[in-house]
């Protein structure tokens, strides 16, 4: 039973911004679901049922993904913006669906600036962005005007779609962030030079929307408090620029940190839970109107301790709504346990989104594909028993539960979560445990049993009448096919990693592959804590300062047969993270190589036309996977039919993700 404690009270309470009541402080903030150029009904009926799914989850507030006030401030080549009647036809869509659920919803203004993806760009001086190939066009002094016209434009046809306001983005680099800072603004017009010239376009947008709309329509200015980037706004511009924003006409002041192209990591895992929060309190100690946390806020107990400290009035969360579209309801029901909780690695959000994928989660495929996956209730109970307590085997559990079968998991190990347990252990990793932790807590809600340390025979199964048997016995990792393979300071990876096998200080590692990489980092860290602790995270990536790497404690070397750079298969908005920290770290790499053979010496092998012989005194074997499925077999040889997920399916490439589709896939089917 939960106390009154658990349920939040200062996240729970409702606030007065603007003209408009929040039932509570949790802000869903933006981000973008890839729909938002498909300018097709099924597209908005989709965001329809993504949003509507948050506002029934009893979120306070939820900002839609950016939509450019014109053509020029696309992101991409796709018509993301709103400009038309048709625009509004389709919006209104999302707003009556959010309506319809208790919530309320204010839509994005975001002009990219030189990060639009497209040869349109524009920007208020020609610079091209190191992380765009177009180079802008220098916006003249029309064109800024008619810009803000623009924005204004854009904004009442936000209200004739029913939104209840609209955010201004001027965080993250984007264009209102390259008008305020010297770095991208080299006007020598009345657009730039002195601050009051820097900051007139996003001044003369939030007034000029003021003064169109009303008192009563809500408008959020999304401020960048860090640009994180050589030639960004100094502390004293910024919060002169908060302070103006709200007297121009902003409700809330929501805060964003780092420019895209910044090279300190503001959202990824190795970032600690509300890194920014010092920032953001000195930030609303400035300004009048309610500011509103983000960035690494992913738990009930971090959020409300924000709000209880005094630190901010608002909580913004983009990710975590999206691994749990209940996160409020649940917090609030005292239910926070049930939470699943958002891990930061953006490999099924912000990565689709650079791959031109529609998003979805990791943690939760659900989300944005409501339509796809829908766990409706079951017209015959079935008894179901689900081998293996991985990622697969726990969401199909619960699905399958959730939709009224009986079901019962089988575990060999004496701990749930497989492979993303042992994943917990990377640096930066650590919200893993959570997911884990959050699986657990709602199969207990359904009553599933879970049998530890008990693994499940042909025999046994068979004799228990099962109406359907789930195999999600998971992968082994493949063994090394070497002369010397056997020698005993050859250790898995996973041995390594749960500190079953010993690792000694010089290390080399077979198989550069994501497993390989992450292997090596928690190998050669210095300071696992650099990801819970904000100064010493800040120490090291230099927020506010030079970046200070400690040095390792290892000597690692990271080996791949194949050639060419490492880390390609990494995450596109993660894999640069984790690539710097092993070149600061010192881990060696060397690719296109044959292995020949392991004796006392090392392990030999020829690279780059070289006979060379690697010393080590703990060799890591990180060379994939195989699938674990002898007890599918077996059943499959008794004339059983079952259903085989996850790895033990298809163990090539397996990651979490894929895995925790299956079994949501299959729990929401069977
Ligand atoms: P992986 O990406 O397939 O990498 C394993 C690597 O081992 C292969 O790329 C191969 O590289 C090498 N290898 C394969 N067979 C070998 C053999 N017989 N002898 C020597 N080397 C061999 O698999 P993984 O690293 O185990 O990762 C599994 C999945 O989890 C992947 O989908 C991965 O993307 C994902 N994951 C991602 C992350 C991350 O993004 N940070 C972290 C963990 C896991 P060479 O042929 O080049 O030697
Ligand atoms: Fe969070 Fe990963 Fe899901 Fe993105 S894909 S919302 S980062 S858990």
């Amino acid at each position: 039973m939960a106390s009154n404690g658990d349920r939040f009270a200062h996240l729970a309470q409702p606030i007065r911004v603007g003209a408009v009541t929040l039932r509570n402080r949790i802000v869903m903030g933006s981000m973008h679901t890839g729909l938002e150029g498909h300018q097709t009904e099924a597209a908005f009926d989709q965001l329809a049922r993504f949003y509507a799914e948050r506002a029934r989850g009893g979120v306070g507030l939820i900002v839609t993904g950016g939509f450019a006030p014109n053509e020029a401030g696309r992101l991409k080549d796709e018509p993301a913006t709103m400009q038309t009647g048709e625009h509004v036809r389709l919006h209104r869509r999302i707003a009556d669906a959010v309506h319809a659920d208790g919530g309320l919803i204010v839509l994005q203004l975001l002009h990219a600036g030189r990060y639009g993806y497209h040869d349109k760009v524009v920007a208020p001086s020609p610079i091209r962005s190191p992380i765009n190939k177009y180079t802008p066009a220098e916006l003249s002094d029309a064109a800024i005007e008619e810009t803000i016209a623009d924005y204004v434009k854009a904004a009442r046809l936000a209200r004739g779609a029913g939104y209840d306001g609209v955010e201004v983005m001027g965080s993250e680099g984007y264009l209102i962030s390259q008008f305020l800072a010297p770095r991208t603004n080299r006007r020598t017009d009345r657009w730039g030079g002195p601050l009051e010239n820097r900051a007139r376009l996003p001044l003369a947008v939030v007034a000029g929307i003021r003064s169109a709309l009303g008192p009563a329509f809500l408008i959020l200015y999304r401020h960048s408090v860090l640009d994180l980037v050589e030639g960004g706004l100094p502390w004293d511009e910024t919060v002169w620029v908060a302070g103006e924003v709200a007297l121009a006409g902003a409700d809330v002041i929501s805060t964003g940190f780092g420019w895209h192209e910044a090279k300190v990591p503001t959202i990824a895992g190795v970032v600690p839970q509300a890194a920014f929060a010092e920032h953001i309190r000195r930030l609303k100690a400035a300004v009048s109107v309610p500011v509103t946390a983000s960035n690494r806020i992913n738990s009930p107990a971090v959020a409300e301790r924000l709000i209880a400290s005094g630190i901010c009035d608002l909580v913004s969360m983009a990710r975590p709504l999206l691994a749990d579209a209940e996160f409020a309801s649940k917090a609030f029901a005292g239910n926070a346990k049930r939470v699943t909780t958002c891990i930061a690695c953006n490999q099924a959000c912000l990565d689709h989104y650079f791959e031109d994928r529609p998003i979805s989660c990791l943690v939760n495929p659900r989300a944005a594909r409501e339509a796809e996956f829908r766990p409706l209730p079951v017209t015959r109970k079935k008894r179901i028993a689900v081998v293996g307590a991985g990622v697969a085997g726990l969401v199909c559990a619960i699905e399958a539960a959730r939709r009224g079968h009986e079901v019962v998991v089988f575990e060999a190990e004496a701990s749930i979560g497989g492979q993303m347990t042992l994943a917990a252990r990377i640096p930066g990793k650590a919200d893993y445990a959570e997911v884990v932790r959050a699986y657990a807590a709602q199969l207990a809600g359904l009553g599933v049993r879970i049998h530890l340390g008990r693994r499940a025979t042909a025999p046994q199964l068979m004799a228990d009448g099962f109406h359907e048997i789930v195999i999600a016995t998971g992968v082994r990792p493949r063994a090394l096919d070497l002369p010397g393979a056997d020698d005993p300071r050859v250790v898995s990876y996973d041995a390594a990693l749960s500190g079953a096998a010993g690792v000694g200080t010089c290390v080399a590692i077979i198989g550069a592959g994501g497993i390989g990489h992450d292997v090596a980092l928690y190998l050669a860290h210095p300071d696992p804590a650099e990801a819970t602790d904000p100064a010493r995270f800040a120490h090291r990536w230099g927020v506010g300062g030079a970046p200070s790497p400690a040095p390792a404690p290892r000597q690692v070397i990271l080996l791949k047969r194949s050639p060419g750079p490492f880390g390609r298969s990494l995450g596109k908005s993660t894999g640069w993270i984790l690539r710097q920290e092993l070149r600061d770290l010192g881990v060696q790499q060397l690719a296109g190589v044959t292995y020949h053979e392991i004796d006392e010496a090392g392990l030999h092998l020829t690279a780059e036309g070289q006979r060379q012989c690697i010393a080590f005194d703990t060799l890591v074997v990180c060379a994939g996977q195989v699938p674990n499925r002898s007890l599918a077999d077996e059943l499959f040889a008794a004339g059983l039919g079952v259903h085989v997920i996850g790895g033990a399916k298809f163990a090539v490439e397996l990651d979490a993700k894929r895995a925790i589709e299956d079994g949501t896939a299959l729990g929401c089917a069977i």
